[in-house]
């Protein structure tokens, strides 16, 4: 029962696959694999992916390095017109960051039952008393998108039992999808 996507669904696809290739050089250099890249008129202009443990930043997620990127790239604090997928529902922090940026349109992966704020703890796109328009689509490729992030716990858990601070920092930072992880509720479309 698998109707073949229209155009606009193979595009976010095949963007959110570009998402999912920055996620993994998140994970490369030992951070929580989330990916981001910013789409403008069909092209990417930016990427980023999670790194607040090696940049001691804790604003380093993913969107909010991609959204950098693109401002700079335009010469502007707003990007209307450009599109941003990334491959884990967005904090609120990345939502608000978002919406100050006027980003037209948020597609996402897997949904995050701790800190997602499209939708699963907070709705921060449809929330009627701020007065932006963007408007936020979850659930596309999330089955390999939480099996990316499933897979980096799993091989965390196997690993050497010691911690550095950095690490602490990582699972402070990821604590809501280790529990999804443990519970075994693995994200999917159904979560809509
Ligand atoms: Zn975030």
């Amino acid at each position: 029962m698998h109707d073949f996507p229209t155009a606009a669904a193979a595009a976010d696809q095949a963007f959110m696959r570009l998402a999912l290739d920055q996620a993994r050089n998140a994970w490369l250099v030992g951070e929580v694999p989330v990916g981001a890249v910013i789409v403008r008129e069909g092209h990417v202009i930016a990427t980023g992916y999670n790194r607040p443990v090696g940049d001691s930043d804790p604003t380093a997620h993913a969107e909010i390095v991609a959204l950098r990127q693109a401002a700079a790239l335009l010469g502007n604090y707003r990007l209307p017109g450009c599109v941003l997928y990334v491959t884990l529902e967005p904090c609120a922090m990345c939502a608000m960051a978002m919406l100050h940026a006027r980003v037209s349109r948020v597609v996402f992966g897997a949904h995050d039952p701790k800190t997602g704020a499209a939708g699963s703890v907070l709705d921060l796109f449809s929330e009627p008393r701020l007065n932006h328009h963007c408007s936020a689509l979850g659930g596309v490729e999330a089955p390999a998108c939480s099996a990316l992030l499933q897979e980096f716990f799993r091989t965390r858990r196997r690993g050497p039992p010691a911690i550095t601070s950095g690490d602490a920092t990582a699972q402070v930072h990821a604590g809501g999808l280790d529990v999804m992880h443990v519970d075994g509720a693995a994200p999917s479309a159904e979560d809509d």
